[in-house]
């Protein structure tokens, strides 16, 4: 029998949809996703989720959410939608280990991912140097040299954070501003342990054929001259791009692969997405809850007509 609603995601927007679907007595089933939690696990420390002055964790803030969610009565699923077909009702969803799901209503909360600059050495180095998450894997680089590529506020936060392990920090950014917020941006500047290498680009990932990452060929993009910085691991936190692989040609997108959608409502009656896979602008986790709570009222009056 198909489901009243089934929330794809288990971040800030997917488990808020489910809190409030749950107790609006929809019975929702959240299909957890392959990083359960999201984007928010990667943070160590939330400093600006309301009602939690002290900070708190982001993977303890995404429990938090999971149990309160479950405490209503939602229904879990583990694994990753890997195919919709939103042309028929009831929604069919197909899930990797091949079990399918139908629905009536949808919300797809699947988040973004960070992004990676595109070079053949950066993925062949990847786990073994290169990363996209400084708080998953800081500690490995204690009293090593490691550098983050980005200028926006991640990538403060990952040069800021990995100062606790690492013995310097080469912050590489391709303009001569950062684009992060002036306190981030500031402390960042301040920090003695870590270097800024403005108007610079990584041309290659070196690794000696040791398959590890041992330094860095920089690109000046004003002079072209080409530099050597030897690291033991750099962390990419260049952006992000939405999670809707599954979804293409079945919703519609921006040219970028972001969901279009109004008052979380898409283009498909019935489906509806929250979060950051239909928002490239706040990319919050309290603006993920908001539009995740918005996308679950949406559901109960959609299901109600
Ligand atoms: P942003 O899009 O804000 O920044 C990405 C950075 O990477 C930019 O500086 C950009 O350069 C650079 N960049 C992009 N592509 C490339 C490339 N191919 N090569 C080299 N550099 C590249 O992403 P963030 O992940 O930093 O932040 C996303 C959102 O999340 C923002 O709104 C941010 O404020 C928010 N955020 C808030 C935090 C907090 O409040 N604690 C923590 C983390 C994020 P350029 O500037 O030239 O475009």
């Amino acid at each position: 029998m198909a489901e009243q609603v089934v929330i794809i995601g288990g971040g800030p927007a997917g488990w808020t949809a489910a809190i409030y679907a749950a107790r609006a007595n929809l019975k929702p089933v959240v299909v957890e996703g392959i990083q359960p939690g999201g984007q928010l696990t990667t943070t160590t420390s939330v400093e600006n989720f309301p009602g939690f002055p002290e900070s708190l964790d982001g993977t303890q803030l995404m429990l938090q959410m999971r149990t309160q969610a479950e405490r209503f009565g939602t229904r879990i699923q583990s694994g990753e939608v890997s195919a919709v077909d939103f042309k028929r009702q009831p929604f069919q969803l197909k899930l990797d280990d091949g079990k399918e799901l139908e629905a009536q209503a949808v919300i797809i909360a699947t988040g973004a991912s960070a992004q990676y600059m595109g070079l053949a050495s950066e993925q062949k180095l990847l786990g073994r140097g290169v990363s996209g998450c400084a708080t998953c894997d800081g500690a490995l680089y204690r009293g090593k040299l490691v550098a983050v590529v980005g200028g926006g506020d991640t990538a403060m936060e990952d040069a800021l954070f990995l100062t606790r392990f690492a013995a310097q920090v080469t912050v590489i950014h391709r303009r001569d501003e950062f684009r992060a917020s002036r306190i981030m941006a500031e402390r960042v500047k301040q920090h003695p342990k870590i270097k800024i290498m403005w108007n610079t680009v990584v041309d290659e990932v070196n690794d000696v054929a040791r398959e590890e990452v041992t330094g860095l060929r920089l690109k000046n993009v004003k002079t072209g001259a080409l530099t050597e910085l030897p690291v033991a691991g750099v962390f990419i936190a260049i952006g992000h791009q939405p999670n809707t692989k599954a979804f293409v040609g079945q919703v519609n997108m921006d040219d970028k692969g972001y969901i279009l959608a109004e008052h979380t409502r898409t283009n498909v009656p019935g489906v509806f997405a929250a979060g950051d896979v239909q928002d490239h602008v706040y990319r919050q986790a309290v603006t993920a809850a908001g539009s995740g709570c918005m996308a679950a009222i949406e559901v109960e009056r959609y299901l109600k007509h």
